[in-house]
């Protein structure tokens, strides 16, 4: 295996977050580093689609082992909805307040209000393709909770606790998350075929 490894996200936190755990055997770059501009469009209508799309630019046009990732918020009372349309539930202009209200007036008067994020992350190594999933079940509360993190975190609460993501803050969230479990498989298998 090539010791180089590209993430297809000019997301730095995201960045920061998989480069931890990778550790030094593999040297991880980000689409800025191999001078690639290009935002990938999110046309198609899976997070895995999506997923596959950012990491088959990067494989097709630099001839590198790459990985790409997408990730949706899935209510149980709302057909999985916003799911792949996440960012732009309540429009072109990816606006997470005007997102979150769209979400709660969906849900005004329903009693199911379980949901959960997933992660999908689609890697192509050597022309192989492999993916992998994170999910993290929780439920939607009535009005938002606390201040840190981004997207849906004010009115999402994880299984096991009582607090928001917004309110757990990142160090708490970054260990549970669906993206850190997606991300944790994708090393462990990784780190596995190093070994090989
Ligand atoms: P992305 O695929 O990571 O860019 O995520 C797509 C959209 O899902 C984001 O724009 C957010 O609205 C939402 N989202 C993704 N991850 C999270 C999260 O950890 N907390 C809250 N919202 C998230």
């Amino acid at each position: 295996m090539k010791n180089k490894l590209v993430f297809s996200t000019n997301n730095a936190h995201k960045l920061e977050e998989v480069s931890l755990i990778l550790g030094d055997k593999i040297e991880l770059l980000s689409l800025k580093d191999i001078h690639c501009d290009v935002d990938v469009p999110e046309t198609e209508n899976t997070l895995e689609g999506n997923a596959l799309l950012k990491a088959e630019y990067v494989y097709k046009n630099y001839g590198l082992n790459c990985f790409g990732d997408d990730t949706g918020l899935e209510i149980e009372a709302l057909n999985n909805e916003p799911g792949v349309y996440s960012a732009r539930y309540a429009g072109e202009d990816k606006n997470s307040q005007a997102n979150m209200l769209k979400v709660l007036h969906k849900l005004e008067g329903k009693e199911n209000r379980k949901a959960q994020f997933r992660t999908a992350i689609a890697l192509i190594l050597d022309g192989e393709k492999y993916l992998f999933e994170g999910i993290i079940k929780g439920e939607i509360i009535k009005e938002k909770r606390g201040e840190s993190g981004f997207g849906y975190d004010p009115i999402f609460i994880p299984e096991g606790y009582d607090q928001t993501f917004a309110q757990l803050g990142n160090d708490v969230k970054n260990k549970i998350s669906h993206r850190a479990l997606a991300i944790n498989k994708l090393c462990e298998f990784l780190r596995s075929i190093d070994k090989k």
